[in-house]
């Protein structure tokens, strides 16, 4: 269905309509051609929108971006949906290690905590990933893996005896390594 431009309602490319005189470079003769086209009888010339011979009007777009490479009227904000990027994927969450899981557990270090007399009252096990298990000899050969009513001590107590008594100094650190490398260029430490 064709409607003409008219005054109320000009081109919406050139703004001109059939009801302007001749001869004044304003008239358009052109109309609405439905599904979103439009025909203007004046401008068009040199670009890719489509010249009609038998209407004498290029076809322009009524809505967008349209051949002749201007936009006449807006689009629908539905097909122009802004570029969006995808969703990032979501990560799953790390697995918490948990200790007691030895499934992936890796013993990296073992500690030993003795009593004054030098006999072992319990390990501490660390492994990758990162994490300290402890276990106490069970009077048979194996381990108990709990600390339950076993007193907790100091890290190489039957050498801090010895050197409390010859007066050094007595380093206390955060972590067995650490006194461990102290204890490896002979300080005293726990
Ligand atoms: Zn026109
Ligand atoms: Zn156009």
């Amino acid at each position: 269905m064709l409607k003409r431009w008219t005054a109320s309602e000009p081109c919406i490319v050139c703004e001109g309509h059939p009801g302007q005189a001749r001869g004044q470079g304003t008239r358009c003769i052109g109309f609405q051609s439905g599904e979103g086209w439009c025909h203007c009888s004046r401008i068009g010339e040199g670009t890719r929108a489509k010249y009609h011979e038998e209407s004498q009007t290029w076809s322009h777009r009524a809505q967008g971006k349209c051949p002749c490479g201007e936009t006449h009227a807006p689009g629908d904000p539905n097909d122009e949906k802004p570029w969006q990027p995808h969703r990032p994927i979501q990560e799953k969450p790390s697995t918490v290690h948990q200790i007691g899981d030895t499934a992936r557990a890796k013993t990296v270090a073992t500690y030993q905590y003795r009593d004054l007399n030098g006999d072992l009252l319990y390990e501490v096990i660390r492994t990758v990933p990162k994490s300290f298990r402890q276990r106490r000899p069970d009077g048979k050969g194996g381990w108990i893996w709990n600390m339950k009513d076993r007193p907790t001590t100091l890290y190489q107590i039957p050498e801090l005896i010895p050197g409390l008594m010859a007066g050094d100094p007595i380093l206390i650190v955060e972590g067995e390594a650490d006194v461990d490398a102290l204890r490896a260029i002979g300080c005293v430490a726990t």
